[in-house]
Formats: structure tokens, sequence, C-alpha cells
């Protein structure tokens, strides 16, 4: 099947960066949300992005008005019915996920392709809100998404080889590394992320170091960009605890029980940078 239109619903972090690299990669974008405040946030971010491209002169003023040009936003899900993807970035929240979903099966042509974002629901589970479980996977993009070059695409349990294909094929379009993997808990990247960083909360909270000398070997020993607790204070560390919830409760094993101190600094409302104050303090 030709992929000519690309529907990107949810406008958010995720959702702005997925219309963005679509656009520039040809594609005519759709891009929905609830409010036209969130849409006209996101139309905003991804300028101030493109201006930033042009800048560093990777990209002209001409091919900024192209990709803007490509994008259409809107309130109402209809607008999806004739995408030949349907790319879901909506809230982490089942319930949400499960009610958009099944209107977006009603809408949509039996043909497209639907895709999901998420980071912890179960792909096989969402894929049951619709009725194409075959044509439905994960396509799970790192933030912030014009930047970072991996897709990690998720077959749910009747996802066939050509939904996979096609979605392996686009992803590339869009100039990303897709990387297959199966549908466990945390895929492999918050699988693998996850417990270094809540290992890094215990080796705090055990006095094994401090903060900035347990993010400091991790950089200059492992030539990590940044320190996991530097990187948690990033993610937010209320999802941090998520993720960390979703490990140990899909996968039954008490290594990925959450640390105490985790738990405790997301009570405390202590979040990392969007609160100002994580592990370091931002509020400076
Ligand atoms: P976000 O809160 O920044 O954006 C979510 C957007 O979805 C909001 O603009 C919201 O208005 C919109 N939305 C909610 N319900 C909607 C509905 N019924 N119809 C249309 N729009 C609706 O969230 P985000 O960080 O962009 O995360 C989106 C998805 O991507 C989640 O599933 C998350 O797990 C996943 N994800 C996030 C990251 C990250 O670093 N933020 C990384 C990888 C994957």
């Amino acid at each position: 099947m030709e992929i000519k239109k690309i529907a990107v619903v949810g406008a958010g972090t995720m959702g702005n960066g997925i219309a963005h690299i679509s656009a520039q990669s040809g594609y005519n974008v759709v891009l929905v949300d609830q409010s036209q405040d969130y849409l006209s946030k996101a139309v905003a971010r991804i300028t101030k992005n493109l201006d930033r491209m042009i800048k560093k002169e990777r990209i002209t003023e001409a091919d900024k008005q192209a990709t803007l040009g490509r994008i259409k936003t809107s309130t109402d899900l209809k607008d999806c019915a004739d995408s030949d993807v349907v790319i879901e970035a909506i809230f982490e929240d089942r319930g949400v996920k499960k009610e958009v979903w099944g209107k977006l099966e009603e809408l949509c042509k039996p043909e497209a392709l639907f895709a999901t974002n998420t980071s912890t629901i179960p792909i096989t589970e969402l894929a049951n809100f619709t009725k194409r479980p075959e044509r439905f996977i994960g396509m799970h993009f790192m933030n912030p998404v014009p930047v970072m070059k991996l897709v990690e695409v998720i077959r749910g349990l009747e996802t066939n080889d050509e939904t996979l294909s096609a979605v392996v094929e686009l992803s590339k379009k869009l100039g990303k590394e897709p990387i297959e993997v199966n549908d466990f808990p945390g895929f492999v990247s918050n699988r693998i992320l996850l417990p270094m960083i809540n290992e890094a909360v215990y080796a705090v909270m055990e006095g094994v170091a401090t903060k900035e000398a347990i993010d400091g070997v991790m950089k200059l020993g492992m030539n990590h960009p940044m320190g996991p607790l530097a990187l948690a204070d990033l993610i937010g560390l209320d999802v941090c605890l998520d993720i960390m919830e979703v490990l140990h409760e899909g996968l039954g094993d008490s290594k990925y029980r959450p640390c105490p101190l985790l738990r405790k600094m997301v009570a405390a409302g202590r979040l990392g940078r969007k609160s100002g104050k994580g592990f370091y303090d931002y509020s400076r």
C-alpha cells in the first residue's frame, strides 16, 4: 500500500515531533488534538524547531514553508478518515486510548494501518480495542522525535508481516532507524533503561555515593551523555515510577521493585525538571 497521508492523533511532546518529521519527509499530515489551543502550541513548537534547522543551515526557508504547508490541524477525529496510517500519541491512559481507538476503527478506511506510540501499554491489548489487530503495531519514537534516530517497532501477537514491513519502510522514510522488538513490558528501551535509573536511585538512598558522583561515573566511565539521575529528572520521576510499576507488575519479578526513595520523591512532588526540583534543583 502506498502511504500518502498520515494522521497523528495527540499533538503533545511526541505528537508534534511525529507530525514534524512526517511532513518534512513529504507526507501530508493531519494533526488532531482535543482543542485548538493544543494544536496552536504544537504548530508553534514545530515552527521553532524548523527555524532552528534553518539557523544550522540544514534546511531552507522554502523547506520550512513546504513542511508547514503539508500539516493540517483538526479537533475532529473524522479528519483521519482518508489517512493511510494513523499514529496515536495521546495520554498514556488505557481508558482514553480505548475510546480513541474505538472511534478511529469506525472512522478510518479498513486498509489503514494503526500505530501507537505507547511507552508501556501492551500493543496486543491496544490492538484488541480495534477490529484490525493484524494491521496494528507499536511505533515507539524517542524524545525529542526530530533528533533521536530510533523507532522501536513492536509487533503485537496478531500483527502481520505486511504491517511490519510497511512500518519499517515508513520509519526509514521518516529518517529513523527502526529496530524490531516483541511485545513485553517496557519493550527493550524501558526494560533496560529504567532498571538502571532505579538502581542509581538505590545507590543514592544507600549512600553509595553522592548524586553528582553517580552521574559522573556513568558519564565519564560509560560514555553516557547524561548521568542516570539527571536523565530521571528529564524524563520525570513520576513517569519513571510508572514505568517501574509496569515492569514490576508485568514481569512479576522483585528485581523491578521501584526504589522507596523514588516513591518518596514523587509523593513529595519532586518530579524533576517539570516541577523545578528532582535530584537536582532547576528553580534558578
Ligand atoms: P503529552 O501529554 O505531551 O501529549 C498528549 C496529547 O494528547 C495532549 O496534547 C492531549 O491533549 C492529547 N489528547 C489526549 N486525549 C486526546 C483525545 N481523546 N483526542 C485527541 N488528543 C488527545 O504526552 P506525550 O509525552 O507526547 O506522550 C504521548 C504518548 O507517547 C504516550 O503514550 C507516551 O507514553 C508516549 N511516549 C512518550 C515519550 C516522552 O518522552 N514524552 C517517549 C516515548 C513515548
